[in-house]
């Protein structure tokens, strides 16, 4: 099986990491593929922050569970945060790659973080 670095999926094209999640997902021949789907835990106005927290945390782990065994998985999640970044927030549902939405989401800002500060570094450098 191809390993790959995260460096080295960073720069693999999106169609060649559709490609390997098309081929080796285990979702794509899950008998019920809306399991990748679950009810998002979004916060309702009475709920106390704690048992929100808790069901973001069993999503999460819904998540790990789901995608643990997937040879796909990097390739997934990596071309999830392509395509997630294009995205408004409330179009990125589901889970890809092992992660929640939010995660996600939380990736790709440190993501841009890391890239605005590699290119200050490189500006001051220049
Ligand atoms: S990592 Fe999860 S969502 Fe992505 S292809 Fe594999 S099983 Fe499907």
């Amino acid at each position: 099986m191809l390993s790959l670095a995260r460096q080295d999926l960073n720069t693999l094209a999106a169609a060649e990491l559709s490609r390997q999640v098309q081929q080796q997902g285990v979702c794509r021949t899950a008998d019920d593929p809306d399991a990748w789907f679950p009810p998002e835990p979004n916060r309702s106005g009475r709920e106390s922050k704690e048992a929100w927290q808790a069901r973001r945390a069993a999503y999460e782990q819904t998540a790990e569970r789901l995608c643990g065994g997937c040879p796909a998985r990097a390739a997934c999640l990596e071309l999830a945060l392509q395509e997630e970044a294009k995205l408004p927030r409330t179009w990125v549902h589901g889970v890809q790659g092992g992660k929640a939405p939010w995660q996600r989401q939380a990736m790709l800002r440190s993501r841009t973080r890391h890239s605005r500060a590699g290119q200050a570094a490189a500006g001051v450098a220049s």
